[in-house]
């Protein structure tokens, strides 16, 4: 069992992200995908006249904060859009493909964080209304139901919260929770960058292997989004997962390159 977790970013082939794991099913490998749809939302928020903000935690973790409306339009890409766009591709290379959010099922569950504390013109200020959380649940019942009866489930934030609202997680840090619970042999994070570079956003500088003691080790040299995805293959190897790749979403063959170790490998 193998989790691909396909970002949103501008340049990510999803035809080709398909293709390849519709070969790789037919040939009967089993697949979980979860998808991202960042650039998308930004995309249609603007449309909408609800321009997206993104905040930095003290820490200098970057995330979109969701208030009620962003959430909604969250949901509209995310769950429409996107998910209903990569299910569509799948039927049409002969895949049944289930596509679901984390609200569905409870499939990915969670504590809603209210408040974000957050970096702004130098001083820290605390942020009410935030619909986001951290997946710390995930229903695999649910998720092997629809392997054992020959479906590719297809998921995507948001989560639920314990009390049933809708929070927004980061959807690599969701599949690596999705790739412990399920006690995945891998768990591929592609991206529109070869991998973790050691000088972003040179690629000669492409890290090729990471330790599976020292995935923290390599933090520094992540900025912004994708410390999410280092910090998402530490838990996944921590959960017991035996391989996570960061890995390239604009190769031809994406999945089949990042299984035969082109990318970052943590192991
Ligand atoms: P996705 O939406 O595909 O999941 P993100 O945009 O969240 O991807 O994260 C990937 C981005 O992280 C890259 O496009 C790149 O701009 C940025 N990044 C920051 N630091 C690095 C680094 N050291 N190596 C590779 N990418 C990095």
């Amino acid at each position: 069992m193998i989790v691909v977790k396909v970002g949103g970013s501008a340049g990510i082939d999803y035809g080709a992200v398909c293709a390849d794991l519709a070969a790789l099913w037919e040939e009967g490998r089993r697949f979980v995908l979860v998808h991202g749809g960042s650039g998308e939302t930004n995309r249609v928020a603007e449309a909408l006249g609800h321009p997206p903000r993104f905040v930095t935690s003290p820490s200098g973790y970057t995330s979109r904060f969701t208030d009620r409306e962003t959430l909604e339009i969250f949901e509209m890409v995310y769950c429409g859009k996107v998910n209903k766009g990569l299910v569509e591709r799948f039927q049409r290379l002969g895949v049944n493909a289930v596509g679901l959010s984390g609200l569905d099922g409870r499939i990915f569950e969670g504590r809603h964080k209210d408040s974000v504390r957050a970096v702004e013109n130098g001083k820290v200020k605390v942020l009410r209304g935030d619909h986001t959380g951290t997946v710390e649940r995930v229903n695999v019942g649910l998720v092997t139901l629809l392997l054992d009866a020959g479906y590719l489930p297809v998921l995507n934030p948001p989560a639920v919260s314990y009390g049933g609202v809708a929070i927004n997680v980061d959807g690599d840090r969701a599949a690596a929770a999705l790739a412990a619970a399920l006690g995945a042999e891998a768990l591929l994070l592609l991206s529109n960058v070869p991998g973790l570079l050691r000088a972003f956003p040179d690629e000669a500088s492409l890290i090729r292997q990471i330790p599976a003691d020292d995935v923290e080790g390599y933090l520094e040299f992540a900025q912004d989004r994708m410390k999410k995805k280092v910090l998402g293959a530490a838990e996944a190897v921590r959960g017991g997962v035996g391989r996570v790749v960061l890995g390239d979403a604009r190769a031809e063959r994406p999945v089949s390159a990042a299984l035969a170790g082109a990318g970052t490998v943590v192991s």
